[in-house]
């Protein structure tokens, strides 16, 4: 009797969420992740790699546990040798000395990186630029900080055929327009998560003229750094004049190695901005995994050796990938979708209008892309991820007849893709 009154009043005790994350509580990975979980599904969805990662870093990790001090806290900021790796590899990257301990945070993930710096730098009443369409938690994560998201979506040119990411541009004019004197910072994306644009030295040198007219910060989230396809390269907005000083740049374990499971990420920039997304770190997760970090190092120190030769992961895994997306690709077509070409990270989003699927049956609240990817899952087993998960309530018309495919996948999966694609249109 005593257990059953116990339970009885504490169901009824209920307290409500703090008002920060009022109206944050849907999450598109949380809504299509279980669904593809199931094994008779192919899971093009969520952003994560099916083949192996390199074996240099795994066996990192087995010889990181084995020496017991690496398995105690480390340093808060990040683990030493791993913030000296990094300062290595970006010193080399960026053309400048940075300082292991004063210009780089370890957190976890990129996520974590994200985190830090917004809450680090935004305030209540800020407005922060986000271009659409954008990676999903930037907005909550504004949110949350209690500024306001400022949308302006790329925009598609008038090529009909053989569209790439490139064909989606931001109009000039447009984004001017989004600067005033509340501007706290805008967040770019390159190579971008779902398109795979990668922005140009001009476009990016477009971006830095405003935010350096506005005094703006610039987070730049470059997770996808290392995967460009032949003829793109990554260019770095902290690179350009001027803008050391107001970038952080964000960067992710996770991608860079192929161990999205491992979590750690990183954030760079000037010693004046990250000391205070330390505060932010010192006072909320406070250290990141040992030795996961050491793993880290040794496998950033392994391929800063290998920088400009074949073997070096950072730039073979792209080469790798390249077969894979033109693989997609050609697939995605054949079924009679629309696929834009990326010129960098491991997403491809396409066009789904010309396959004309009827869907008023599905659930008429939410927009096409959601249900399509809901009926996809169900009747083709092939899970994607819909695009307007990346974009604002404005943007929604524009990317809804868009879906994104993750192809970092082994070829026994693409097959298995590739066979569901053929079959499109029987039965
Ligand atoms: N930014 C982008 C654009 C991403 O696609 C991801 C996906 N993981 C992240 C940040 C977060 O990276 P992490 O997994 O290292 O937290
Ligand atoms: N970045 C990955 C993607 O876009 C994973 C996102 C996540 O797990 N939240 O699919």
């Amino acid at each position: 009797l005593h257990d059953k009154l116990y339970f009885t009043s504490m169901a009824s005790v209920t307290h409500k969420n703090a008002k920060r994350i009022e109206g944050l509580d849907k999450n598109v990975w949380i809504t299509f992740t279980s669904v593809a979980a199931d094994p008779t599904i192919v899971n093009l969805g969520q952003g994560y790699p099916d083949i192996p990662p390199p074996s240099y870093v795994k066996e990192g990790l087995v010889q990181a546990v084995m020496v017991d001090r690496l398995n105690q806290y480390t340093r808060g900021f990040g683990h030493p040798t791993l913030v000296k790796a990094l300062s290595q590899v970006y010193g080399k990257v960026c053309g400048r000395q940075i300082d292991p301990f004063k210009e780089i945070l370890v957190t976890v993930g990129g996520y974590g990186s994200l985190f830090c710096s917004i809450q680090g730098l935004i305030e209540e009443g800020d407005e922060v630029i986000i271009i659409e369409p954008f990676f999903d938690c930037y907005v909550p994560m504004v949110k949350m900080a209690g500024a306001k998201p400022v949308f302006i979506p790329l925009r598609l040119s008038d090529r009909k055929t053989d569209i790439s990411s490139a064909d989606w541009f931001l109009d000039q004019d447009e984004l001017a327009s989004k600067f005033n004197s509340k501007t706290k910072a805008i967040i770019i994306n390159t190579p971008n998560n779902p398109i795979g644009k990668v922005f140009t030295r001009n476009e990016l040198q477009a971006i830095a003229d405003l935010c350096i007219k506005h005094d703006t910060l610039c987070l730049s989230d470059e997770v996808y750094e290392w995967l460009t396809y032949k003829g793109h390269d990554h260019v770095k907005i902290a690179t350009l004049p001027g803008m050391w000083d107001r970038t952080i740049t964000v960067g992710s374990a996770g991608k860079t190695f192929s161990v999205t499971g491992w979590k750690l990420g990183w954030s760079i920039g000037p010693e004046h901005l990250v000391k205070h997304l330390q505060t932010v770190m010192q006072n909320s997760l406070y250290a990141c995994p040992t030795p996961l970090q050491e793993a880290v190092a040794q496998g950033l120190l392994r391929d800063y050796e290998l920088m400009g030769q074949p073997d070096c992961y950072f730039s073979s895994l792209a080469e790798e990938l390249q077969g894979k997306r033109d693989r997609i690709a050609t697939i995605l077509k054949q079924a009679g979708m629309n696929p834009v070409i990326p010129e960098g990270g491991y997403f491809m989003i396409a066009d789904v209008t010309a396959l004309n699927q009827h869907l008023s049956h599905v659930e008429d609240d939410e927009p096409y892309d959601y249900k399509f990817i809901k009926w996809m899952t169900k009747e083709k087993k092939l899970a994607a991820i819909p695009v307007t998960a990346f974009c604002g309530e404005e943007s929604i018309k524009h990317f809804e007849k868009y879906i994104r495919f993750c192809f970092i996948k082994q070829d026994s999966t693409l097959d298995a893709a590739e066979a569901i694609l053929k079959n499109w249109n029987k039965a």
